[in-house]
């Protein structure tokens, strides 16, 4: 019998993740009774040490991937995004606001701003943000330089001073973005989310009126106006995203070409990262990238949120963060093999770390993998430093390592047919199928939205990671994480009724109005009741290809036949934002109607990719016909 699977949260939170595995059946870890290295799952808000990610064992995971940072602090994104706009151009990188890193940018941001002030006259506005700090702390609004005053390096950004509002009240998205691997890159964006809103109406004239200008639950929730009744928008400050798709379609707004834009946001934001980070495969991540609509329905980049709120403030945190949670889990795909650890103990009386933190390997994985396949541990055992270390210690870490290349060997992708015959091995018992899926049921939990019949692992932990950079990433690294909030009382929001038409919305001009024919109004479901689908994930050319979702993620990279590729190995930039290019203005020129037959596609175009933001995402071929 299978042991349950083990977590660990750093700091006892977050309180939702824990809810979320408990109720799957998995164990949390105790210090106190259990082995050091006795868990298959490490949460935390913060950054993990380069040792951490060097002593992973075979069926441990992390939830941050390494060196990340370059896009979750705000300073360092910035500093990337304009980097990739001097390389790719402005058109594509023109969804972050202008920005200057202070006091180093200062001569740079000066002429900018007197420019502007000579063109546009006083109606320019500035925010300025401590470039460490999360949840709206140190934020202000200026419109004059003279009131720019700071004692920390902060980054100052051109106010979108026309945000799209409801009811007056302005709002920003939170997209939970998912990447499931760096190497290759692959990405899911789950279709929930949350809209958060500022509390007070919009007014340029009160720029210190937090409460009117700053969408951050943690700010909002302290507002005199937090449990008011507010004109559409409702008690608190939150809708889930499908309220506001919801909304959009009540006010027959094409909102596809808005969701393929913040689907293009997030893969450029990743892409320059994407080649810095090491390989990790035991390491999954879960990003909060904050999006304002301004009134030209143009989506702008905020920032990029490290460890995401998980707080649960109210009944649609509850709805948004536990599915996420559930789908995040399913998404890394645990099977029968991660929960032998205890077994292994048992077996060959594990204790150490396998791999030697101060010998990361310098070898790539495609070569570390194909190590990885041979039936042969030796093949691995070069990768132990061996040779300064006892006799008995080196022959005992051999004997070690011999049992993480068995253990590797039989690591999956493996479907469930598979698994069957895996565990059989590895256990060394005769175990029947029917048993097999009463395992796996208890390994995805009962509210797992996952159908275990379909589960394959896409990109199996790798034995342990290796990185390819050796400097420290846990001090310096100060980033965007807003999952501090203290907990506050649950309250439920009063869903109110968006059908009728909101005025702050133009009617004219946008391009975004949907013709006659808009798409079919999407299902909007409630709490548990929803649907459970994990598509069977394929290869093409003898390329594995992500599965096109997992409950409620939808994968957004790779989204073609050409991206997969471009992202086998060394990652393709420029193919990828050229493949991005003709995928939006294929989007924008569909007729605003949705194709829904079978395109003709052949050979290699033979990859499905599911347009990202419906609730019931067509096939990107039923959209349009590939060029
Ligand atoms: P923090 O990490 O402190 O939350 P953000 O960059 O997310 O910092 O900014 C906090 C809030 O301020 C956002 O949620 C948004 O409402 C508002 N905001 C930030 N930058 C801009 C901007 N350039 N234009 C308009 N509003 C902004």
């Amino acid at each position: 019998m299978a042991a349950a699977l083990v977590f660990r949260l750093h700091d006892r939170g977050p309180e939702v993740v824990r809810e979320v595995l408990l109720e799957r059946g998995w164990e949390e870890y105790d210090q106190e009774e259990q082995e050091e290295e006795d868990w298959n799952l490490y949460w935390r808000g913060s950054t993990f040490r380069n040792s951490e990610y060097h002593n992973l064992l075979p069926w441990q995971r992390l939830n941050h991937h390494p060196k990340t940072a370059g896009i979750t602090r705000k300073d360092y994104l910035a500093r990337n995004l304009r980097r990739m706009r001097a390389t790719f151009g402005s058109s594509l990188y023109d969804f972050s606001p202008t920005a200057f890193i202070l006091p180093n940018d200062y001569t740079r941001f000066l002429p900018e701003y007197n420019k502007l002030r000579l063109t546009k006259g006083p109606s320019v506005y500035w925010i300025c943000k401590p470039v460490d700090l999360s949840r709206g702390r140190g934020i202000f609004i200026f419109e004059d330089i003279k009131d720019l005053v700071y004692d920390c390096p902060v980054i100052v950004q051109r106010y979108i001073c026309n945000p799209l509002l409801i009811s007056g009240y302005k709002f920003d998205l939170r997209i939970y973005a998912c990447v499931k691997s760096f190497h290759p890159l692959t990405v899911y964006i789950h279709q929930e989310g949350l809209v958060r809103f500022a509390t007070e109406k919009y007014n340029l004239s009160s720029l210190h009126n937090l409460y009117a200008h700053l969408t951050n639950t943690s700010i909002n929730k302290f507002g005199p106006f937090y449990k008011t009744e507010k004109e559409r928008v409702g008690q608190g400050c939150k809708w889930t995203m499908s309220k506001f798709r919801h909304f959009l379609h009540s006010q027959d707004i094409n909102e596809l070409l808005l969701w393929q834009r913040i689907s293009n946001i997030v893969t450029l934001t990743l892409l320059t990262i994407a080649s810095s980070v090491p390989s990790c495969p035991n390491c999954v991540e879960l990003f909060g990238f904050d999006i304002l609509i301004d009134v030209k329905f143009k989506p702008w980049l905020l920032e990029v949120n490290y460890s995401p709120a998980l707080t649960l403030d109210c009944q649609a945190d509850i709805t948004v963060k536990k599915g996420l949670i559930s789908d995040l889990i399913d998404l890394m795909n645990y099977t029968l093999i991660d929960s032998l650890r205890e077994k292994a103990y048992q077996r060959q009386g594990y204790k150490q770390p396998c791999f030697d933190a101060n010998h990361p390997s310098k070898l790539k994985e495609t070569k570390f993998q194909k190590q990885r396949s041979g039936s042969q541990s030796s093949q691995i055992l070069p990768l132990i430093k061996t040779h300064h270390q006892p006799k008995k210690m080196s022959l005992r870490r051999s004997r070690q390592h011999a049992f993480v290349a068995e253990y590797q060997r039989h690591l999956p992708p493996v479907d469930l047919n598979k698994i069957y015959a895996t565990s059989s091995r590895i256990v060394n018992t005769t175990v029947n199928k029917t048993r097999t899926n009463k395992t796996l049921n208890m390994i995805l939990g009962p509210h797992s939205r996952t159908n275990v019949s379909v589960v394959n692992r896409q990109t199996c932990p790798a034995p342990a990671p290796w990185l390819t950079d050796k400097r420290s990433l846990h001090v310096s690294e100060v980033t965007n994480h807003d999952n501090t909030e203290t907990e506050a009382e649950i309250e439920l929001s009063g869903e109110t009724d968006v059908s009728s038409l909101i005025q702050d919305i133009p009617v004219n001009g946008v391009g975004l109005r949907c013709p006659a024919v808009s798409c079919k109004l999407p299902n909007i479901y409630s709490g548990n009741h929803r649907p459970v689908r994990m598509e069977r994930s394929t290869a093409l050319n003898g390329q594995h290809i992500p599965p096109l979702r997992v409950g409620d993620f939808i994968r957004t990279f790779p989204f073609n036949a050409a991206t997969l590729r471009a992202s086998q190995h060394e990652l393709d930039v420029k193919t990828v934002i050229q493949e991005l290019h003709k995928l939006t203005a294929q989007l924008a020129t569909m007729g605003r109607k949705l194709k829904r037959k079978q395109a003709e596609i052949g050979g290699e175009e033979d990859f499905d990719s599911l347009l990202w933001g419906p609730k019931d995402p067509p096939l990107l071929s039923q959209c349009f016909k590939p060029t």
